[in-house]
């Protein structure tokens, strides 16, 4: 173990030589009160990041006990991990406006969380200490060591910024209280879902609308939700005391409203509703059950085996749907799809918006079964079978459908929104419903079955072409809606409910892993069980070998998604 004072002198000496000695900072590095681990050094300046790890003593950090007991130690690493991050950016935008201007001054990186407060690696409280991961691009004139650069930035700036961001006396009491309370909230409200009957809550008061589509904070000067009073229900909270909303129930919920009037927003704010949110987003008190999970239709999506025959009878060609698979889905085989892959995932609750949906598999109205027989139309539409798979599988629907009413006679509730103010419309639907002319109902009287699939997995060997084993996998994760493994892009823009990159990056590993120990050698939805089973007992850390600083928690649901979108899939 080596004093600071000694990593100082050793970068000093290095200053100057090949970039390659830098392996000599390998290891363990003590400062009073912390220590600053390097895991990996990069062999040059353009590779990856080294990887490192600060780890403050908790008794130089001081955090009061009642801030990490038991769940809230989620809570609070997420709180440290912003603080921290926070910090990061800011250090790096200094370094800019100061700039040396001659080589490559190094930097510093680390995960960003998003708007949700989950398990990350990057910040863990230990028993005994904080643990900080963050990547190091140690600096570099061309190929040539910048020692005393690299000492100010491992030997000052790192431990500066772990005392100023982790420290008590660094913290608002205030802020930290506010986050950890926004997160019992959410999960006490969430709780109480259940016992009254609902899958989803939105507390009047809350902030819905984005600032934009490619922003996730609240949009200012919003309307707040307000809820309908028939739909009002009073949920206890530990922290807020009784919060006032409106309940979505169990069953079949339909939005409906005119264009433009919050409808989607409303949806997807439930969509995200599975997460509990940071204070200032506006959806603290929006909950959804946690398996919820948002489907829409996807075009040209691969399929590997999927039973779809509830939805989709005999294609043309007597393509089979009972294990369906292919390489370009269509809109209605796509949607049937995703829902059918829910369902495995272990989703009881369905979203869906008409603005991502297929109009052919959402509704067929009497002029069209007048004009195009049962016989001649293999897609049994989803107005059709959305009571049953309530009635039969417990799964309930909420679905966004302003253009059309074929849906009145099968929903429980009926809201409608107008300049984004919901009000209970079900007593009206129903009325409508019972007077239209009736279409006919098709599909038979059962949901039909839900079959267990198990897929294998293809082999990870960083897509060898040479026919040799040992190649190790290659991973690129661009961004939440863009994985690339072994040189195989897999498209998650359909994977909604993604939050953050870092679960990306944890899904791959999940992938990587499974195929290693075999989990694909059982059904998939015992491989599902069996990842959040090793994640829950072991933490995220056991997804890879590598002291990652970057993965966060994801849903098996999610997994499950991404897992259905490799091309290389194959059905036992
Ligand atoms: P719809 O699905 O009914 O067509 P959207 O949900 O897409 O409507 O919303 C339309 C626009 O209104 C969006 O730009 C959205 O950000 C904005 N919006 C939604 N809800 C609110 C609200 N409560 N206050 C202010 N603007 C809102
Ligand atoms: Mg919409």
């Amino acid at each position: 173990m080596a004093a600071s004072q000694l990593l100082r002198d050793l970068l000093h000496q290095l200053d100057g030589s090949s970039y390659k000695a830098y392996r000599q900072i390998k290891g363990e590095h003590c400062f009073a009160g912390l220590t600053l681990r390097i895991h990996h050094v990069q062999a040059d300046p353009f590779a990856l990041p080294s990887r490192a790890s600060l780890w403050v003593d908790r008794g130089m950090a001081n955090l009061p006990e009642t801030w990490l007991r038991g769940q809230r130690r989620i809570a609070m690493a997420d709180f440290l991990n912003r603080q921290v991050s926070r910090r990061v950016i800011e250090l790096q935008q200094r370094r800019r406006v100061d700039g040396s201007g001659s080589g490559k001054r190094g930097a510093l990186s680390m995960l960003c969380p998003s708007q949700v407060i989950l398990p990350r690696t990057s910040v863990q409280i230990h028993e005994h200490a904080i643990e900080v991961r963050f990547g190091v691009g140690l600096p570099a004139f061309g190929r040539r060591i910048a020692g005393r650069a690299a000492a100010a930035l491992l030997c000052d700036d790192i431990p500066q910024l772990a005392a100023e961001s982790l420290r008590v006396e660094a913290l608002s009491a205030d802020r930290v209280e506010g986050h950890l309370a926004a997160y019992e909230d959410a999960i006490a409200l969430r709780q109480q879902l259940a016992d009254h009957n609902l899958v989803g809550f939105v507390a009047n008061g809350a902030i819905l609308p984005r600032r934009s589509g490619v922003e996730d904070t609240p949009l200012d000067n919003a309307v707040p939700f307000q809820s309908p009073k028939r739909l009002e229900v009073q949920l206890e909270t530990p922290h807020q005391g009784s919060v006032t909303g409106m309940g979505i129930p169990v069953g079949i919920t339909l939005i409906v409203g005119g264009g433009y009037h919050g409808k989607s927003t409303l949806l997807r704010a439930l969509s995200v509703g599975v997460y509990n949110h940071i204070p200032g987003d506006g959806r603290e008190q929006v909950v959804c059950d946690l398996t919820a999970v948002k489907v829409r239709a996807e075009e040209g999506r691969s399929v590997c085996g999927v039973n779809i025959s509830p939805f989709i009878g005999a294609l043309p060609q007597d393509i089979s749907t009972e294990r369906f698979s292919t390489t370009n889905a269509s809109g209605s085989t796509s949607q049937a799809t995703n829902i059918i892959e829910a369902l495995e995932a272990g989703a009881k609750v369905l979203l869906v918006d008409e603005d991502t949906a297929a109009t052919n598999f959402m509704i067929r109205d009497r002029m069209m079964q007048a004009l195009i027989s049962k016989d001649k139309e293999p897609i049994t539409p989803f107005v059709d079978k959305v009571r049953q798979l309530y009635t039969d599988h417990g799964v309930s629907t909420l679905l966004v459908m302003g253009g059309s009413g074929d849906y009145f006679g099968v929903a429980d509730t009926v809201i409608a929104l107008e300049n984004y103010k919901p009000t209970d419309v079900t007593e009206q639907a129903h009325a409508l419903a019972r007077t239209a002319n009736p279409r006919q109902v098709e599909g038979g009287q059962e949901f039909g079955p839900l079959t267990q699939r198990q897929v294998r997995l293809p082999r990870f060997d960083g897509g060898r072409r040479d026919g040799r084993r040992g190649g190790s996998p290659k991973v690129k994760v661009y961004d939440v809606d863009c994985l690339e493994i072994d040189r195989q892009p897999i498209d998650l823009r359909a994977v909604e409910q993604l939050a953050e990159v870092g679960q990306v990056r944890a899904i791959a590993e999940a992938l990587i892993l499974s195929q290693r120990r075999g989990l694909d050698q059982q059904a998939l939805g015992d491989w599902l069980a069996e990842i959040d089973r090793q994640i829950d007992a072991n933490g995220l850390d056991d997804l890879s070998e590598l002291n990652r600083g970057d993965l966060t928690r994801f849903r098996r649901q999610d997994l499950a998604a991404v897992i259905s979108r490799l091309r290389t899939l194959k059905r036992e």
